[in-house]
């Protein structure tokens, strides 16, 4: 007789981990089944946090090599051990992903290492790691296998030469010349790590311009920036050929007016966007599929798939590819199950570019609300005239507000400049509590601090003018 779980997750990702976390606490009986040797799924180890310790090891060794010297502190050889850079990536990893196993051993999680196939009704197949499987049923299950890099067709990842950001985190030697399709989050994160590191960095992206869903002006500010620090754009270029050895690479684009050119690189990072992964999962054993259209999963109001009993949530179903969001919805997913009618709202995720400096939006860009014909008034205000940001020494951006016309309430913040992650968590909260321009200029906001930003923009939405520019 196979063991019966209130909640069997799929998946010990960002979405899957905090769900079996959250209804464990709960009081339910919960398993978690996990394919990879560490938990903590694309976001802890192949994803977020490994690309964020490189950014900031790569931002120190900058920082070092060229900015200190502003501040009087002098270094007079600064050299590179890519070696000690990785390690301390991967043992950062490490503990978050021991983390999570500690969680689960507090709450009471049953977690199991091996690939799970769904295998008709309730059931869950395990196939473990020593050959032997393993039957699990559960009352609910919740599939929460998350996402994998898509391939160009004419350019199959090797691992080597053409990789994808799994490998993009850990090349042993610095390229000498990094090509990249794509300038999404991807192409601009981990091309801004290599660059950092020594690398030229040439980017292809076949849009009109960088990041195509952010707002247009932080898009041409950090394109400008990114230019000044090396990295090399091409829009509107489609890589349609491609040829790779085992010294490096030639792609071969096109542009609107037809015209080809090649480049040639060491090594090609393809960052065109993720795709749902359901390989091996088993849907057509409880008759589900990915919608032909999106490539996602589809799910209702209350995450529940085409089998009520089988739930989804994170990158597997629709909206942005973000842990964030994962988790939002693993918390959702499994407060439901206890009773609860909790929501995601869906307008108020931030999203945030790590480059440097850093891009962070919540809510609608200008060009959505004009879109949607809503009338709106704009609030901007300069790094340049925040205290804080001059000590800082870091004043490249601007904080840019978008307030509805009749009512001031806040529809949108988007800010590219120093630490903009942390400043968007207080707008989130904001447009969560849906606050007017006014009350978040009226809100105290520390003093030397970059917020203040924050409040002149939001003041100059409400009132017409800030008070230091
Ligand atoms: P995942 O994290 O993909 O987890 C799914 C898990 O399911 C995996 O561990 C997988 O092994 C497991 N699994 C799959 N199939 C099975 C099976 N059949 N049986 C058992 N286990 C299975 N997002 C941010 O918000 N901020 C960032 O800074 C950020 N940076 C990123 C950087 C990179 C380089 C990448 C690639 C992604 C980044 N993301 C970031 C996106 C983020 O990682 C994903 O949105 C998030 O991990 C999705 O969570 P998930 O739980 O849906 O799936
Ligand atoms: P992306 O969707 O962010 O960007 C892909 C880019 O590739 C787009 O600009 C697109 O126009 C371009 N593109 C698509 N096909 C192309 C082609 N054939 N030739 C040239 N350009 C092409 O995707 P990504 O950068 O691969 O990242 C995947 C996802 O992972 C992101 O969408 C995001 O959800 C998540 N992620 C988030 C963060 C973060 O939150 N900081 C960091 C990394 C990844």
């Amino acid at each position: 007789m196979a063991d019966t779980y209130d909640l069997l997750v799929i998946g010990a990702g960002p979405g899957g981990y905090v769900a079996a976390i959250r209804a464990a606490q709960s009081g339910l009986r919960v398993a978690c089944v996990e394919k990879r040797k560490q938990l903590g799924g694309t976001c802890l180890n192949i994803g977020c946090i490994p690309s964020k310790a490189l950014l900031d090891s790569s931002y120190w060794y900058v920082q070092a090599q060229q900015e200190l010297a502003r501040h009087g502190v002098h270094i007079p050889a600064v050299t590179l051990d890519l070696a000690t850079l990785l390690a301390r990536k991967d043992r950062i990893v490490h503990e978050l992903t021991q983390g999570i196993a500690f969680l689960f051993r507090k709450y009471g999680v049953d977690s199991y290492h091996g690939a799970a196939r769904l295998n008709g009704g309730h059931q869950v197949l395990i196939q473990q790691p020593d050959g032997s499987t393993l039957m699990l049923q559960g009352r609910h299950i919740l599939l929460a296998t998350g996402s994998v890099p898509v391939e160009l067709p004419f350019l199959p990842f090797d691992g080597q030469v053409v990789v994808s950001s799994t490998e993009a985190l850990h090349f042993t030697t610095v390229p000498r010349h990094l090509l990249i399709i794509g300038a999404g989050y991807i192409g601009l994160e981990l091309g801004s790590v290599w660059r950092r590191l020594g690398a030229e960095v040439t980017v292809l992206e076949v849009m009109p311009r960088l990041l195509p869903h952010a707002d247009s002006e932080i898009a041409g500010e950090l394109h400008k920036q990114l230019t000044r620090q090396g990295l090399q754009f091409h829009f509107q270029t489609r890589v349609v050929e491609a040829e790779a050895d085992e010294q490096g690479v030639t792609l071969v684009t096109t542009s609107p007016d037809g015209s080809r050119r090649s480049f040639r690189g060491d090594r090609v990072l393809v960052a065109v966007g993720r795709k749902p992964y359901t390989e091996g999962l088993g849907l057509e054993t409880v008759g589900l599929r990915l919608d032909p259209e999106s490539g996602r999963l589809p799910v209702d109001a209350h995450y529940r798939t085409a089998v009520p009993h089988i739930l989804a949530i994170g990158d597997l179903i629709a909206g942005p590819m973000l842990a964030h969001k994962a988790s939002a919805e693993g918390v959702v997913v499994a407060e439901q199950l206890t009773g609860m009618k909790p929501q995601v709202n869906y307008s108020a995720i931030p999203s945030v570019i790590y480059t440097h400096p850093e891009v962070a939006s919540v809510g609608a860009t200008e060009q959505e609300l004009q879109q949607r014909g809503i009338k709106y008034r704009v609030g901007r205000f300069p790094f340049s005239a925040n205290g804080r940001a001059k000590a800082l020494g870091d004043t490249t951006g601007w904080v840019k507000v978008l307030a509805e016309e009749n009512t001031d309430r806040l529809l949108g913040v988007h800010i590219i400049g120093p630490q903009a992650s942390e400043l968007i968590a207080e707008c989130a909260t904001l447009m969560e509590f849906h606050a007017s321009a006014e009350d978040v200029a009226r809100c105290i906001h520390p003093h030397p601090s970059l917020s203040e930003a924050l409040a002149e923009a939001a003041r100059m939405a409400w009132a017409g003018k800030p008070l230091h520019s």
